[in-house]
């Protein structure tokens, strides 16, 4: 069997050398089987090839009508499979032998649960991808900043010229890394929990869990749901497995004694015992009696938050072989993501950004943080229902004026609108005139919904979108009257 050496570049050993990967007991035979792919966007379609090539009788099902889904069909239609579109039939998931989950698809769907209770097995394309993939995996969870983790990881780790595969829910579906050959030789996998709570062997060698805060309880009847579902990545993993944990988190600490693997820890508040602590302007690394120290003055990435990830991120590419060398031109010159934290363009002295991936209460906070200056905030959107009282602070202490927008205006007017100016507007363009025409010299307009977008628009993309053009359209026109 393989092995695969953890250990800085330096020689100095960390972790023991491990298996190639924990290889399931038995390998997944699909010949034959009858097998539903639920959910057909890119994940569904590359898993419905997947499953036909490995011999399986493959049928899919999608909400979407199909008139929206011409592409996938194209593609569809060079293989046999038998399609559904526009709902979930009950008597076609009750036939299976197997159902497998895209990425965005509720495992508590009524068809879903009723296949279960009769004992048809259900899992994530995680578990399937998982089932055949042959090299370590760093899987990234919490509420929020996985994307900006995993690729924070993938980065550094290519930057040591690493063979490594970045998927989940950012890069390529993980099902595309499945009997990949010599291809990869490491994975940084961000896994959502839908995607968790629908395993059932999937081990990472390493865990990275970065925070536990309020979100989907439109879709989770129980916050405790939501943390059970995000635990789930530590189920498997064993004493040479390693975990990276979040020591600032009350949630994630709560949990701890769950965890089976090597601990590491990061922190913005307190030293740590072994992993990475940080100052926030430069981050202090302890592994194994190794101690090193990354200055973050040239990194452009803005947000406390992003400290953060920044130090989850070390700790597992130093531990899977990055050099301090490769880490730092990474961390110089990685640029954040859009729609998070997204600086826009400054007009006339003030800044404006887009986070409109800012979807939750934890992220919101996070995001005021960031600021040092006065800030007027847009936020709402699709309610969640989460509980919007650990907001109260900062916008009572970082926000000058909120402009709701959306179903959740009302809500949020009533719960928060004491605490600062509050205006309503009925679009983001309206929103951002009447930003424009409040700001000041020195003041930042943020775009940070604590929403999702589903009410006024296709996704949190097309919302930040909408929202960059109308700022767009400020500078190039100045067409607004300013009251500056
Ligand atoms: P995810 O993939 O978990 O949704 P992203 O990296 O896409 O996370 O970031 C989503 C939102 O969360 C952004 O608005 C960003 O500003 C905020 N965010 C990013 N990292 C963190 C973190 N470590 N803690 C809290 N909020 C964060």
């Amino acid at each position: 069997m393989e092995h695969w050496n953890i250990g800085l570049r330096s020689g100095l050993p960390i972790i023991p050398s491990f298996q190639h990967s924990i290889i399931p007991a038995e390998v997944m035979d699909l010949r034959g089987k009858k097998v539903l792919v639920v959910g057909l966007a890119s994940t569904g379609l590359a898993t419905v090839k997947f499953l036909n090539e490995q011999g399986a009788i493959v049928s899919a099902s999608e909400m979407k009508p199909e008139e929206e889904m011409k592409e996938v069909l194209q593609e569809l239609r060079e293989m046999s499979i038998s399609m559904e579109w526009g709902g979930h039939t009950m008597k076609n998931f009750l036939s299976q032998d197997l159902i497998i989950l895209s990425p965005g698809v509720d495992p508590t769907l009524e068809p879903i649960r009723k296949a279960v209770d009769k004992g048809i097995r259900v899992i994530s394309e995680m578990e399937l991808a998982y089932q055949f993939i042959r090299i370590p995996i760093i899987a990234i969870t919490g509420t929020n900043g996985k994307t900006t983790t995993t690729l924070l990881i993938g980065e550094m780790l290519k930057e040591e010229g690493k063979k490594v595969g970045v998927g989940g829910n950012v890069g390529e579906p993980l099902i595309l890394f499945a009997g990949g050959g010599g291809q990869w030789e490491i994975l940084a996998v961000e896994a959502s929990s839908f995607q968790l709570e629908g395993i059932e062997d999937f081990r990472p060698r390493c865990s990275v869990l970065l925070n536990i805060t309020e979100d989907h309880l439109d879709r989770y009847s129980k916050y405790e749901d939501y943390i059970e579902a995000k635990i789930r990545i530590f189920k498997n993993q064993g004493f040479e497995d390693i975990a990276i944990l979040n020591q600032d988190d009350p949630i994630v600490m709560r949990y701890e004694e769950r965890v089976r693997a090597k601990k590491f820890f990061f922190s913005l508040r307190e030293k740590v015992e072994e992993g990475a602590s940080s100052n926030g302007k430069e981050i202090f690394l302890k592994l194994k009696g190794l101690e090193e120290t990354y200055s973050l003055s040239q990194s452009p990435l803005k947000g406390i938050h992003n400290v953060e990830n920044m130090m989850a991120a070390i700790i597992a590419a130093r531990l899977f072989g990055s050099s301090k060398e490769a880490i730092e031109r990474v961390l110089n010159r990685f640029r954040g993501l859009e729609h998070r934290l997204e600086f826009v363009r400054e007009i006339e002295g003030v800044s404006y950004y887009n986070d409109s991936k800012g979807t939750n209460v934890g992220s919101v906070i996070k995001s005021l943080q960031s600021f040092q200056e006065p800030v007027i905030l847009i936020a709402g959107g699709k309610d969640k229902m989460t509980d919007l009282h650990p907001l109260k602070e900062w916008v009572k202490s970082r926000v000058r004026q909120m402009i709701l927008i959306g179903e959740a205006k009302e809500r949020m007017a009533r719960e928060l609108g004491s605490l600062t100016d509050t205006v309503m507007a009925g679009t983001i363009e309206e929103a951002v005139l009447l930003a424009h025409r409040t700001a000041k010299r020195g003041e930042a307009v943020l775009l940070s919904p604590a929403c999702s977008s589903f009410d006024m628009f296709k996704d949190y993309k097309e919302r930040g979108k909408a929202f960059k053009e109308a700022v767009q359209r400020i500078s190039t026109n100045n067409q607004a009257p300013s009251s500056k």
